[in-house]
């Protein structure tokens, strides 16, 4: 048996020409188009689902994470821009919570409703004037020259198109773009493991009360007697906005071998979904049966897919560190701040590490522009899951408030690039700075770090 086909060569038209074109709708890909439009840039938006929101909305999350952060002891909001206007609209809908204590009651979160989620998305970008092109995957490129980007190829029930840009914006998660393009990636040996979340609803609210404590400690209980194994230990069942409602966050997903299911692997991925709903229905029915409140609830949904949390990072000039992260670490490019704690989803548990000087620490740790930057490819920006970061900075850095840091500066810095004719390596960062800070962003430099890194890449080429 012949085990590869040779298909015929096609001519793939060109359907569209814009300055900038975001492949992804996830936190970081949103950001970016939303900031590029703003910036009066024609800008595309090529996402493979009809909505946006990225894991936020197609994994089920419903939680913000990373947009603040435990400054000196103090809990604030420290991811600004693009993001408040968001939240805003949010807050208008009746579609978010005030933040509420999550890791250990150390760290703030916000929980909102997917669905008012989605709405809010699609107008942000509409507003600034991005086009939107769901229902596309990008499944490949052409080049002007090696460094170069030319075109994205899309396909879907259109067919196979091509649409050219100036400067491309990979928020795929997966660093498909970069992948596509020949830009240094990694992908760990052992990934951080994958969850499929659900939610429930018809809590009795009063009788449930602080059942996020009690569904821990029942399981717990419950493996020690030996009645019942499960996926993974540090569940988190919260309640949303109408406490009716709680979302589940208690899976963990793996392939036979004991190995995290590889998101870009189509047939692991399928495993995940067929293993995912299992372990949903099995485990909800220990917590509905087990926990006080929940005796009449039911499972409203089960996420459209899993959420996948690390797959291909790209290997830009500068890798963010899990110690950066813990250090509390300044740099001369700065674009944003975050301060989400280190979350390793490790086989069975989760593990979370703060800054080192916790209590007395700043809290969190600035982004640098260089992340942002792969090699070799001189139109190119990653953000997100995917920009380049170490996997423990990445266990830190993947969170949606980050991702609104890097989309936002990614979309300044497509348009620096294009009005100096320059890559986006040589963007300048005072003036990126200078950007971003007129458009609200917060860049943390008022509050003394507590150690610095300098702006040499730390990454030789490749
Ligand atoms: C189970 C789970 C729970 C989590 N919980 C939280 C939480 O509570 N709070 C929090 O803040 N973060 C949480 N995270 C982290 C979350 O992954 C990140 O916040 C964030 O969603 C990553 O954003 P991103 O934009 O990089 O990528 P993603 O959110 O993964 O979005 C990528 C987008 O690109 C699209 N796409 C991918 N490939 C293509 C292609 N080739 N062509 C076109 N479109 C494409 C996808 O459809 C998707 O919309 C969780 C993650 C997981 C997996």
């Amino acid at each position: 048996m012949n085990t590869a086909i040779r298909e015929p060569a096609r001519s793939t038209p060109v359907v569209g020409e814009y300055d900038v074109i975001v492949v992804g709708g996830g936190p970081a890909g949103l950001m970016a188009a939303t900031t590029a439009s703003r910036t009066g840039r024609s800008t595309l938006m090529v996402e493979r689902y009809g909505f946006l929101g990225g894991a936020g909305t197609m994994g089920g999350l419903s939680t913000f994470c990373g947009l603040h952060a435990r400054v000196h002891g103090e809990h604030k909001r420290v991811v600004r821009g693009y993001c408040d206007e968001l939240i805003e609209r949010l807050e208008h809908m009746n579609a978010i919570s005030k933040p509420h204590f999550s890791v250990q009651n150390r760290i703030q979160a916000q929980a909102y409703d997917i669905s008012a989620y989605k709405v809010a998305l699609d107008e942000l970008l509409l507003k600034g004037g991005t086009e939107i092109l769901f229902h596309a995957s990008v499944v490949g490129l052409t080049t002007n020259n090696e460094q170069q980007i030319d075109t994205v190829i899309v396909e879907s029930k259109s067919g196979r198109e091509a649409i050219r840009g100036r400067v491309f914006i990979d928020g795929s998660g997966d660093a498909d773009l970069a992948h596509l393009a020949g830009a240094p990636i990694e992908k760990s040996p052992d990934l951080l493991y994958p969850s499929l979340m659900f939610r429930i609803n018809g809590v009795d609210y009063n009788e449930a009360g602080e059942a996020w404590r009690t569904v821990a400690r029942l399981m717990e209980e419950a493996e020690a007697r030996g009645e019942q194994k499960f996926p993974r230990k540090k569940p988190i069942v919260r309640p949303q906005r109408n406490p009716l409602e709680w979302r589940s966050n208690l899976t963990q997903l793996s392939n036979d071998d004991g190995s995290a299911i590889d998101g870009t692997d189509v047939r692991q991925l399928t495993k995940g979904e067929l293993q995912g709903r299992q372990q949903v229905w099995e485990v909800f029915d220990f917590v509905k049966r087990r926990t006080p409140g929940f005796e009449n609830s039911y499972i409203v949904d089960i996420a459209p897919q899993v959420g996948i949390r690390e797959t291909r990072r790209t290997v830009g000039v500068y890798q963010l560190s899990e110690d950066d992260i813990l250090s509390c670490v300044n740099f001369d490019d700065a674009i944003g701040v975050q301060g989400w704690p280190v979350e390793a989803h490790v086989k069975g548990t989760v593990e979370f590490r703060f800054p080192h000087a916790d209590e007395q620490s700043r809290g969190f740790n600035q982004l640098p522009y260089r992340m942002l930057v792969p090699q070799q490819v001189e139109n190119l920006l990653t953000v997100g899951r995917s920009a380049s970061m170490t996997q423990g900075g990445q266990s830190s850095a993947r969170v949606t408030g980050p991702c609104f840091v890097m989309g936002q500066a990614a979309g300044i810095a497509a348009d620096i690039a294009l009005s100096e004719a320059a890559g986006v390596a040589d963007v300048e960062i005072p003036v990126l700075q200078r950007r971003l800070q007129e458009t609200g962003a917060y860049l943390g430099a008022d509050l003394a770090p507590d150690t610095f890194k300098e702006s040499p890449p730390t990454v030789p080429a490749v």
